[in-house]
Protein backbone atom coordinates (compact mmCIF):
# COMPACT_ATOMS: atom_id res chain seq x y z
CA UNK A 1 0.00 0.00 0.00
CA UNK A 2 1.14 3.86 -0.60
CA UNK A 3 0.39 6.92 0.90
CA UNK A 4 -1.87 9.12 -1.29
CA UNK A 5 0.91 11.62 -1.54
CA UNK A 6 3.32 9.70 -3.68
CA UNK A 7 0.20 10.45 -6.26
CA UNK A 8 -3.00 8.15 -6.91
CA UNK A 9 -1.77 6.02 -10.69
CA UNK A 10 -4.03 3.09 -10.81
CA UNK A 11 -1.45 0.71 -11.92
CA UNK A 12 0.03 0.39 -8.39
CA UNK A 13 -3.98 -0.24 -7.08
CA UNK A 14 -4.11 -2.87 -10.04
CA UNK A 15 -1.00 -4.88 -9.77
CA UNK A 16 -2.32 -5.54 -5.50
CA UNK A 17 -5.56 -6.58 -6.53
CA UNK A 18 -3.74 -9.10 -8.90
CA UNK A 19 -1.81 -10.75 -6.97
CA UNK A 20 -5.11 -11.54 -4.43
CA UNK A 21 -6.94 -12.58 -7.88
CA UNK A 22 -3.75 -14.92 -8.99
CA UNK A 23 -3.43 -16.74 -5.29
CA UNK A 24 -7.38 -17.08 -5.72
CA UNK A 25 -6.57 -18.72 -9.30
CA UNK A 26 -3.98 -20.70 -8.22
CA UNK A 27 -6.20 -22.29 -5.41
CA UNK A 28 -8.83 -23.10 -7.54
CA UNK A 29 -6.42 -24.82 -9.94
CA UNK A 30 -5.32 -26.68 -7.79
CA UNK A 31 -8.82 -27.95 -7.23
CA UNK A 32 -9.02 -28.16 -11.04
CA UNK A 33 -11.26 -25.45 -11.41
CA UNK A 34 -10.42 -23.00 -14.15
CA UNK A 35 -11.49 -19.49 -13.79
CA UNK A 36 -13.07 -18.90 -17.16
CA UNK A 37 -15.02 -15.42 -18.33
CA UNK A 38 -16.97 -15.24 -21.34
CA UNK A 39 -16.78 -11.60 -23.05
CA UNK A 40 -19.94 -11.25 -25.11
CA UNK A 41 -19.73 -8.65 -27.41
CA UNK A 42 -22.23 -7.63 -30.49
CA UNK A 43 -20.18 -5.82 -33.16
CA UNK A 44 -16.87 -4.57 -33.09
CA UNK A 45 -16.66 -0.82 -31.83
CA UNK A 46 -13.39 0.42 -31.24
CA UNK A 47 -13.86 1.28 -27.16
CA UNK A 48 -15.20 -2.50 -27.32
CA UNK A 49 -12.15 -3.23 -28.64
CA UNK A 50 -9.88 -1.91 -26.98
CA UNK A 51 -11.06 -2.45 -23.47
CA UNK A 52 -11.45 -6.55 -24.17
CA UNK A 53 -7.78 -6.58 -25.78
CA UNK A 54 -7.12 -5.11 -22.38
CA UNK A 55 -9.38 -7.63 -20.38
CA UNK A 56 -7.61 -10.52 -21.83
CA UNK A 57 -4.47 -9.87 -21.37
CA UNK A 58 -5.18 -9.34 -17.49
CA UNK A 59 -7.21 -12.59 -17.43
CA UNK A 60 -4.07 -14.33 -18.75
CA UNK A 61 -1.35 -13.06 -16.78
CA UNK A 62 -4.00 -13.63 -13.98
CA UNK A 63 -4.24 -17.15 -15.10
CA UNK A 64 -8.02 -16.25 -16.25
CA UNK A 65 -9.46 -18.41 -19.27
CA UNK A 66 -11.12 -16.05 -21.75
CA UNK A 67 -14.15 -17.48 -24.06
CA UNK A 68 -15.29 -15.02 -26.88
CA UNK A 69 -18.73 -14.62 -28.25
CA UNK A 70 -18.99 -12.66 -31.00
CA UNK A 71 -21.93 -12.07 -32.89
CA UNK A 72 -22.31 -9.43 -35.79
CA UNK A 73 -24.42 -5.94 -35.21
CA UNK A 74 -27.26 -7.53 -36.69
CA UNK A 75 -28.07 -10.35 -34.63
CA UNK A 76 -31.63 -10.98 -33.97
CA UNK A 77 -32.85 -10.28 -29.83
CA UNK A 78 -33.49 -14.05 -30.03
CA UNK A 79 -30.01 -15.36 -31.21
CA UNK A 80 -28.66 -13.21 -28.26
CA UNK A 81 -30.54 -14.11 -25.95
CA UNK A 82 -29.95 -18.25 -26.43
CA UNK A 83 -26.36 -17.21 -26.27
CA UNK A 84 -26.74 -15.87 -22.75
CA UNK A 85 -29.10 -18.78 -21.81
CA UNK A 86 -26.15 -20.73 -23.28
CA UNK A 87 -23.66 -19.31 -21.29
CA UNK A 88 -26.00 -19.13 -18.07
CA UNK A 89 -26.11 -23.01 -18.51
CA UNK A 90 -22.04 -23.67 -19.18
CA UNK A 91 -20.93 -25.05 -15.81
CA UNK A 92 -17.14 -24.17 -17.09
CA UNK A 93 -18.11 -20.36 -17.45
CA UNK A 94 -18.15 -18.66 -14.01
CA UNK A 95 -18.47 -15.00 -15.52
CA UNK A 96 -20.00 -13.01 -18.44
CA UNK A 97 -19.11 -9.81 -19.39
CA UNK A 98 -21.49 -8.00 -22.18
CA UNK A 99 -20.37 -4.83 -23.96
CA UNK A 100 -23.11 -2.20 -23.65
CA UNK A 101 -24.45 -0.25 -25.07
CA UNK A 102 -25.84 -2.87 -27.53
CA UNK A 103 -27.02 -1.95 -31.23
CA UNK A 104 -30.58 -0.14 -30.96
CA UNK A 105 -32.44 -2.82 -32.57
CA UNK A 106 -31.64 -5.20 -29.43
CA UNK A 107 -33.46 -5.08 -25.82
CA UNK A 108 -30.24 -4.36 -24.01
CA UNK A 109 -32.30 -4.29 -20.56
CA UNK A 110 -33.66 -7.73 -21.69
CA UNK A 111 -29.98 -8.74 -22.39
CA UNK A 112 -28.85 -7.89 -18.95
CA UNK A 113 -32.02 -8.95 -17.01
CA UNK A 114 -31.08 -12.47 -18.95
CA UNK A 115 -27.59 -13.57 -17.51
CA UNK A 116 -27.23 -15.25 -14.32
CA UNK A 117 -26.93 -13.09 -11.47
CA UNK A 118 -23.60 -14.91 -9.84
CA UNK A 119 -22.76 -15.23 -13.65
CA UNK A 120 -22.63 -11.10 -13.78
CA UNK A 121 -19.32 -9.86 -12.58
CA UNK A 122 -20.08 -6.56 -14.57
CA UNK A 123 -22.68 -5.48 -12.05
CA UNK A 124 -25.83 -5.33 -15.24
CA UNK A 125 -28.47 -7.39 -13.69
CA UNK A 126 -31.02 -6.12 -11.11
CA UNK A 127 -29.72 -8.90 -9.15
CA UNK A 128 -26.18 -7.52 -8.67
CA UNK A 129 -27.87 -4.00 -7.98
CA UNK A 130 -29.47 -5.10 -5.39
CA UNK A 131 -26.60 -6.84 -3.40
CA UNK A 132 -24.66 -3.42 -4.00
CA UNK A 133 -27.46 -1.78 -2.47
CA UNK A 134 -28.09 -4.71 0.69
CA UNK A 135 -24.44 -5.53 0.97
CA UNK A 136 -25.29 -9.12 0.54
CA UNK A 137 -26.42 -11.26 -2.16
CA UNK A 138 -25.14 -12.75 -5.66
CA UNK A 139 -23.71 -10.72 -8.43
CA UNK A 140 -21.48 -7.82 -8.24
CA UNK A 141 -20.99 -4.53 -8.16
CA UNK A 142 -20.18 -2.57 -11.96
CA UNK A 143 -15.85 -2.80 -12.48
CA UNK A 144 -15.70 1.00 -13.14
CA UNK A 145 -17.65 1.31 -9.45
CA UNK A 146 -15.61 -0.75 -7.29
CA UNK A 147 -12.01 0.14 -8.90
CA UNK A 148 -12.92 3.32 -7.49
CA UNK A 149 -13.08 1.97 -4.00
CA UNK A 150 -10.15 -0.23 -4.73
CA UNK A 151 -8.17 2.96 -5.38
CA UNK A 152 -9.16 4.43 -2.51
CA UNK A 153 -8.68 1.28 -0.08
CA UNK A 154 -4.78 1.38 -1.77
CA UNK A 155 -4.04 4.23 -0.93
CA UNK A 156 -5.27 4.12 2.08
CA UNK A 157 -7.80 7.16 2.01
CA UNK A 158 -9.53 7.41 5.32
CA UNK A 159 -13.51 6.74 4.48
CA UNK A 160 -15.27 6.12 7.65
CA UNK A 161 -17.10 9.30 8.72
CA UNK A 162 -15.68 11.23 5.83
CA UNK A 163 -17.50 13.18 3.40
CA UNK A 164 -17.60 11.87 0.06
CA UNK A 165 -19.49 14.02 -2.59
CA UNK A 166 -19.92 11.71 -6.11
CA UNK A 167 -20.63 13.95 -9.30
CA UNK A 168 -22.82 12.00 -11.37
CA UNK A 169 -26.10 9.87 -10.59
CA UNK A 170 -25.85 6.94 -13.48
CA UNK A 171 -26.44 3.59 -12.56
CA UNK A 172 -23.36 2.01 -13.74
CA UNK A 173 -21.22 4.53 -11.77
CA UNK A 174 -22.12 7.27 -9.28
CA UNK A 175 -24.76 5.38 -7.61
CA UNK A 176 -23.02 2.39 -6.96
CA UNK A 177 -19.97 4.67 -6.10
CA UNK A 178 -22.34 6.48 -3.62
CA UNK A 179 -23.48 3.02 -2.22
CA UNK A 180 -19.83 1.58 -1.56
CA UNK A 181 -19.16 4.75 0.18
CA UNK A 182 -21.56 4.06 2.45
CA UNK A 183 -21.08 0.77 2.62
CA UNK A 184 -17.48 1.53 3.72
CA UNK A 185 -19.21 4.43 6.33
CA UNK A 186 -18.72 7.46 4.52
CA UNK A 187 -20.68 10.36 4.46
CA UNK A 188 -21.99 10.55 1.06
CA UNK A 189 -23.55 13.32 -1.07
CA UNK A 190 -24.98 12.78 -4.66
CA UNK A 191 -24.35 15.41 -7.15
CA UNK A 192 -25.96 15.79 -10.61
CA UNK A 193 -26.91 18.08 -13.03
CA UNK A 194 -29.39 20.09 -11.42
CA UNK A 195 -27.16 20.55 -7.93
CA UNK A 196 -27.05 24.45 -6.89
CA UNK A 197 -23.74 25.56 -6.47
CA UNK A 198 -21.86 23.01 -7.31
CA UNK A 199 -18.31 24.02 -6.61
CA UNK A 200 -19.66 24.73 -3.18
CA UNK A 201 -20.56 21.29 -2.78
CA UNK A 202 -17.62 19.73 -3.97
CA UNK A 203 -15.49 22.10 -1.97
CA UNK A 204 -16.51 20.91 1.41
CA UNK A 205 -16.00 17.68 0.62
CA UNK A 206 -12.61 15.26 2.03
CA UNK A 207 -13.14 12.73 -1.36
CA UNK A 208 -14.55 14.01 -4.67
CA UNK A 209 -15.81 11.08 -7.47
CA UNK A 210 -15.48 12.67 -10.44
CA UNK A 211 -18.12 11.12 -13.26
CA UNK A 212 -20.31 13.32 -15.35
CA UNK A 213 -18.86 12.15 -18.32
CA UNK A 214 -17.73 16.08 -19.43
CA UNK A 215 -14.04 17.09 -20.46
CA UNK A 216 -11.99 18.89 -17.98
CA UNK A 217 -15.33 20.16 -16.38
CA UNK A 218 -14.33 20.36 -12.64
CA UNK A 219 -11.57 23.23 -12.30
CA UNK A 220 -10.02 24.88 -9.64
CA UNK A 221 -12.77 26.66 -8.24
CA UNK A 222 -14.16 22.64 -7.41
CA UNK A 223 -11.78 21.94 -4.80
CA UNK A 224 -9.11 22.80 -1.95
CA UNK A 225 -5.80 21.77 -0.40
CA UNK A 226 -6.17 18.25 1.20
CA UNK A 227 -8.97 16.71 -0.63
CA UNK A 228 -8.79 13.66 -2.85
CA UNK A 229 -10.21 13.11 -6.04
CA UNK A 230 -10.97 10.19 -7.97
CA UNK A 231 -11.65 10.75 -11.74
CA UNK A 232 -13.76 8.20 -13.30
CA UNK A 233 -14.05 10.18 -16.42
CA UNK A 234 -13.12 9.30 -19.79
CA UNK A 235 -13.55 11.76 -22.70
CA UNK A 236 -11.63 12.50 -26.42
CA UNK A 237 -10.57 15.97 -25.83
CA UNK A 238 -10.98 18.01 -29.28
CA UNK A 239 -8.77 20.83 -28.31
CA UNK A 240 -5.96 18.61 -27.06
CA UNK A 241 -6.27 15.64 -29.45
CA UNK A 242 -6.14 13.07 -26.34
CA UNK A 243 -7.56 11.77 -23.60
CA UNK A 244 -8.75 13.28 -20.52
CA UNK A 245 -10.54 12.75 -17.72
CA UNK A 246 -13.71 14.92 -15.96
CA UNK A 247 -11.12 16.78 -14.03
CA UNK A 248 -9.02 20.03 -14.84
CA UNK A 249 -6.00 17.81 -13.32
CA UNK A 250 -3.71 20.33 -13.23
CA UNK A 251 -5.97 23.63 -12.25
CA UNK A 252 -7.03 20.78 -9.23
CA UNK A 253 -3.61 19.93 -8.57
CA UNK A 254 -2.78 23.64 -8.20
CA UNK A 255 -5.28 23.93 -4.92
CA UNK A 256 -3.48 21.01 -3.42
CA UNK A 257 -6.35 18.52 -3.86
CA UNK A 258 -4.58 14.99 -4.70
CA UNK A 259 -6.12 13.82 -7.94
CA UNK A 260 -5.75 10.27 -10.06
CA UNK A 261 -4.84 11.05 -13.27
CA UNK A 262 -6.88 10.15 -16.75
CA UNK A 263 -5.30 7.81 -18.41
CA UNK A 264 -3.42 5.95 -16.00
CA UNK A 265 -6.23 6.25 -12.50
CA UNK A 266 -9.68 4.08 -12.36
CA UNK A 267 -9.15 3.02 -15.84
CA UNK A 268 -6.42 1.06 -15.34
CA UNK A 269 -7.79 -0.50 -12.44
CA UNK A 270 -11.22 -2.28 -13.67
CA UNK A 271 -10.05 -4.71 -15.71
CA UNK A 272 -8.07 -5.92 -12.15
CA UNK A 273 -11.76 -5.56 -10.80
CA UNK A 274 -12.98 -7.80 -13.82
CA UNK A 275 -10.78 -10.55 -13.55
CA UNK A 276 -11.12 -10.77 -9.40
CA UNK A 277 -14.72 -11.33 -9.64
CA UNK A 278 -14.17 -14.00 -11.94
CA UNK A 279 -12.19 -15.46 -9.65
CA UNK A 280 -14.27 -14.63 -7.01
CA UNK A 281 -17.51 -16.28 -9.20
CA UNK A 282 -15.65 -19.48 -9.14
CA UNK A 283 -14.58 -19.46 -5.49
CA UNK A 284 -18.37 -19.21 -4.77
CA UNK A 285 -19.24 -21.77 -7.37
CA UNK A 286 -17.12 -24.03 -5.71
CA UNK A 287 -18.54 -23.51 -2.25
CA UNK A 288 -15.96 -21.84 -0.80
P1 LIG B 1 -23.72 9.32 -17.74
O1 LIG B 1 -24.61 8.15 -17.72
O2 LIG B 1 -23.79 10.28 -18.88
O3 LIG B 1 -24.02 10.13 -16.38
C1 LIG B 1 -23.44 11.38 -16.15
C2 LIG B 1 -23.94 11.94 -14.84
O4 LIG B 1 -23.30 13.19 -14.62
C3 LIG B 1 -25.45 12.19 -14.80
O5 LIG B 1 -25.99 11.78 -13.58
C4 LIG B 1 -25.55 13.70 -14.97
O6 LIG B 1 -26.62 14.30 -14.27
C5 LIG B 1 -24.26 14.17 -14.33
N1 LIG B 1 -23.85 15.45 -14.89
C6 LIG B 1 -23.74 15.79 -16.21
N2 LIG B 1 -23.37 17.07 -16.33
C7 LIG B 1 -23.26 17.56 -15.08
C8 LIG B 1 -22.91 18.82 -14.57
N3 LIG B 1 -22.63 19.86 -15.35
N4 LIG B 1 -22.88 18.99 -13.23
C9 LIG B 1 -23.17 17.95 -12.40
N5 LIG B 1 -23.49 16.71 -12.84
C10 LIG B 1 -23.55 16.53 -14.16
O7 LIG B 1 -22.19 8.91 -17.60
P2 LIG B 1 -21.52 7.59 -16.92
O8 LIG B 1 -21.79 6.40 -17.76
O9 LIG B 1 -21.84 7.56 -15.46
O10 LIG B 1 -19.97 7.96 -17.12
C11 LIG B 1 -19.37 9.06 -16.48
C12 LIG B 1 -17.95 9.21 -16.98
O11 LIG B 1 -17.19 8.05 -16.64
C13 LIG B 1 -17.82 9.33 -18.51
O12 LIG B 1 -16.75 10.23 -18.81
C14 LIG B 1 -17.43 7.94 -18.96
O13 LIG B 1 -16.68 7.94 -20.16
C15 LIG B 1 -16.57 7.51 -17.81
N6 LIG B 1 -16.41 6.04 -17.66
C16 LIG B 1 -15.22 5.62 -17.20
C17 LIG B 1 -15.01 4.27 -17.03
C18 LIG B 1 -13.66 3.83 -16.50
O14 LIG B 1 -13.32 2.65 -16.57
N7 LIG B 1 -12.86 4.74 -15.93
C19 LIG B 1 -16.00 3.35 -17.32
C20 LIG B 1 -17.23 3.81 -17.75
C21 LIG B 1 -17.43 5.17 -17.92
P3 LIG B 1 -28.19 14.04 -14.62
O15 LIG B 1 -28.49 12.69 -14.05
O16 LIG B 1 -28.89 15.14 -13.94
O17 LIG B 1 -28.28 14.08 -16.12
Amino acid sequence: MENVSGGLRGKPAADALDLETKETVRALRERGVIPTLAILRVGAKSEDLSYERGAMKRCAADGIEVRQVLLPENVSQAELLGRIQALNEDSTVHGILMFRPLPKTLDEQAACAAILPEKDVDGVTAGSMAAVYAGKGAGFAPCTAEAVIAMLRYYQVPLRGSRAVVVGRSLVIGKPVAMLLLAEHATVTICHSRTADLPAVTREADLVVAALGKAEFLGAAYFRAGQTVIDVGINWSETKQKLVGDVDTEAAAQTGAAVSPVPGGVGSVTTAVLASHVARAAQRRAGE
